[in-house]
């Protein structure tokens, strides 16, 4: 049994974190570190820093904080010779996660960078069909609410909270693990409303080596239903991944329809890494988001108003 804490107890750490270590045997959710936050039944602590020295016997730490606090944390876990499972995105730089899997290396405990949108339940059947075949086009459609997913959170809208690039990078987390080519970014347009320091819109054109084009729109000011959706066309057809990757159709028929299964997945995988001896880190969806920082125009748009 591995004796876990959370730091930062809120939306994600309530809604997914909680539940899937509570149906998890492998782990104990023993303490948390959060500011405003406690929980019944566990040790509560306002800080890491604090929970790490009084809590000596913990074997593991979720992250759950904004990723503009993550770095600092993961190093206070690290060192104290804790094993280390990161939200998404893994932090604010490619440098700062590169350091991370440094540290973890040298002090021997296992660091998991997650991709919860990677264990949607049609991703991998998504991957295993297209690995075999030419693609010819992608289309991504990432619309949703950041009022209904991220109520009252500033930290979105700041430099490292990546706006519309947190959700977006779910997307290009599935991607960059179905499609069987590398592609690189070309274009990108960054709608940054004026009262913020983010996107809350942006226009994405990719291509591969065979020059097929994967375009991306991503918009959090929709409103009625989500869209979360990935249509792969290929010389054998068409795959399209809907619902954040939960449902399956190739060519018009539905090959699978699950359930959210994502946190479950994450801590399995957290659990085995663990087992292992090791690390699981792909920055491969976080260096795009970072290519669209550099590359792309930026674009004022009218004021964000929650
Ligand atoms: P959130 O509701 O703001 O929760 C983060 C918690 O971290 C806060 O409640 C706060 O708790 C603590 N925190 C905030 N600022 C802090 C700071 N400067 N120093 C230390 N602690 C701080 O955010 P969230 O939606 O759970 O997102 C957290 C992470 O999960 C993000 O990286 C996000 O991308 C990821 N995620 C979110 C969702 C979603 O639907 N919202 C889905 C998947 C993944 P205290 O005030 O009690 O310290």
């Amino acid at each position: 049994m591995t004796t876990i804490a959370i730091a930062g107890f809120g939306k994600i750490a309530r809604d997914q974190h909680l539940p899937a270590l509570r149906d998890n045997r492998d782990f104990e959710l023993t303490a948390i570190a959060s500011r405003n936050a406690t929980l019944e039944g566990v040790d509560n602590h306002q800080d890491l820093d604090t929970l790490l020295s009084a809590v000596p016997a913990l074997d593991a730490v979720a992250l759950c904080t904004p990723p503009q606090v993550r770095y600092a944390q993961a190093v206070a876990a690290i060192e104290a010779g804790k094993h280390v499972l990161l939200e998404k995105p893994p932090g604010v730089s490619l440098s700062e996660v590169e350091d991370l899997v440094r540290r973890a290396e040298q002090q021997g405990v296992t660091l998991y960078a997650t991709w919860h949108a990677r264990e949607a339940a049609g991703v991998e059947k998504a991957r295993e069909w297209l690995s075999t075949r030419r693609v010819t086009g992608v289309d991504i459609q990432w619309r949703e609410d950041v009022r209904q997913w991220h109520p009252g959170q500033q930290w979105v809208w700041e430099p490292g909270g990546l706006g519309v690039f947190d959700p977006g990078i779910n997307a290009l987390s599935i991607v960059t693990r179905i499609l069987p080519e590398a592609f690189f970014l070309r274009e990108a347009t960054l709608e940054v409303p004026e009262n913020c320091q983010s996107p809350i819109g942006a226009t994405l054109e990719f291509t591969d080596v065979h020059d097929t084009p994967i375009h991306a729109d991503f918009d959090w000011r929709q409103t009625g239903p989500q869209t979360w959706q990935i249509t792969v066309d290929t010389e054998d057809g068409k795959l399209v991944l809907d619902s954040g990757g939960s449902q399956l159709s190739i060519n018009g028929e539905r090959i699978i329809d699950g359930e959210d299964i994502e946190y479950a997945g994450l801590y399995r995988r957290f659990a085995e890494l663990i087992r292992t001896g090791q690390s699981d880190v792909d920055v491969a969806p976080f260096r795009h988001v970072a290519d669209a920082f550099l590359l792309g125009r930026r674009q004022s748009v009218e004021a964000f108003i929650e």
